[in-house]
């Protein structure tokens, strides 16, 4: 692993305190409690910096018209993965949060906070994804015991595999709502209410649900911003260099973006962004003359 190869020096529960200098000379002050109680500071000289810390996720809170935090039957789809991971893993019965009773009904709202001017522009690239995975597990456990719905702007599954998926979903049961809700009422401290109209049908749906579950932006970590002096996007994540044809290098120099620190990303996409800006970095660092 990463930890024991010789090579390679890893620091957990680490924090950039400070870094200065430039290519082939940044020097980069660092504090880590990862192997003592008390926190240490690291000086490390680096030719290149690549910047790997990912996304914040959105906070659902921001849009109290989905009740979250405030309904204990509203969920995140991490919170999701996180209350029920065992669950599935052992195939048991999932249960409504609010008092462990049985699940008769679940919705998932896609676009939580994504493709949105107000919160985040641009498309989450997981979240229909993650949906159609929990749905379709939901459906595999509690077979016709449970309504599961997803309500849904588009359905964005293109990856390998994906179609597959959400064929696979639609085939156990799982109904699809082409539209997002104009309306959510708490009914009971145990169900809400959903109204959503469907475009497909041209119908107004009003659904009883025992659990709603958000699947939500993935936000901008910006917080080497100004330590490292990196411009943002108007998506609010690190700029690269060019859009279309460089997203691994930044206008500073030696300093690269690697995964979602430069914008939503699948995991498999984030481990093809991150080979590429290792070999960016090598490369430059390798280079005899100075471009
Ligand atoms: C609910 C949900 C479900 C998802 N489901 C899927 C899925 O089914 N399939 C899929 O492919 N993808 C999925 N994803 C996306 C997946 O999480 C990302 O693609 C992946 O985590 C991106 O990796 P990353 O390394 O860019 O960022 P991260 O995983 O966020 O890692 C960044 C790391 O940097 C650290 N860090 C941050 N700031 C600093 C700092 N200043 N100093 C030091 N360290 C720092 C963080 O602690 C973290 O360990 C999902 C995401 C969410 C939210
Ligand atoms: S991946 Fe799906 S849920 Fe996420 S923003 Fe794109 S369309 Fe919406």
């Amino acid at each position: 692993s990463v930890i024991k190869d010789e090579n390679i020096q890893v620091q957990t529960k680490a924090v950039v305190k400070e870094v200065n200098g430039k290519f082939k000379g940044f020097n980069v002050k660092i504090e880590s409690t990862g192997s003592s109680k008390k926190p240490v500071e690291i000086d490390l000289k680096a030719s290149a910096i690549i910047v790997a810390t990912g996304y914040h996720l959105f906070d659902a809170e921001k849009m109290p018209q989905f009740y979250y935090g405030k309904h204990g039957n509203v969920l995140t789809g991490l919170d999701f993965e996180e209350m029920f991971k065992d669950n599935i893993l052992n195939q048991k019965p999932l249960f409504r949060p609010s008092d462990k009773g049985k699940l008769t009904s679940v919705v998932f709202i896609l676009c939580v906070g994504s493709r949105d001017e107000k919160y985040q522009v641009n498309c989450c690239r997981v979240g229909c994804l993650n949906a159609l995975k929990q749905a379709y597990e939901l459906k595999q456990l509690h077979g016709e015991e449970i309504d599961v719905y997803i309500c849904y702007n588009d359905i964005r599954a293109a990856g390998k595999e994906e179609e597959e998926l959400y064929r696979r979903t639609r085939e156990a049961g799982v109904l699809f709502i082409k539209g997002l809700p104009s309306e959510i009422k708490p009914l009971s401290e145990n169900q809400l209410n959903i109204e959503v109209f469907d475009l497909s049908t041209y119908k107004l749906l009003s659904i009883t649900a025992d659990l709603l579950v958000l699947e939500t932006a993935l936000s901008p970590n910006t917080d080497l911003k100004d330590k490292l002096n990196l411009p943002l996007g108007e998506d609010g994540f690190y700029r690269e260099v060019d859009i279309k044809f460089n997203t691994i290098e930044t206008p500073i120099k030696g300093v690269f973006l690697a995964g979602t620190s430069q914008g939503p990303k699948t995991i498999s996409e984030t481990i093809e962004h991150a080979s590429f800006a290792a070999l960016e970095a090598a490369t430059l660092i390798s280079r005899k003359t100075n471009r």
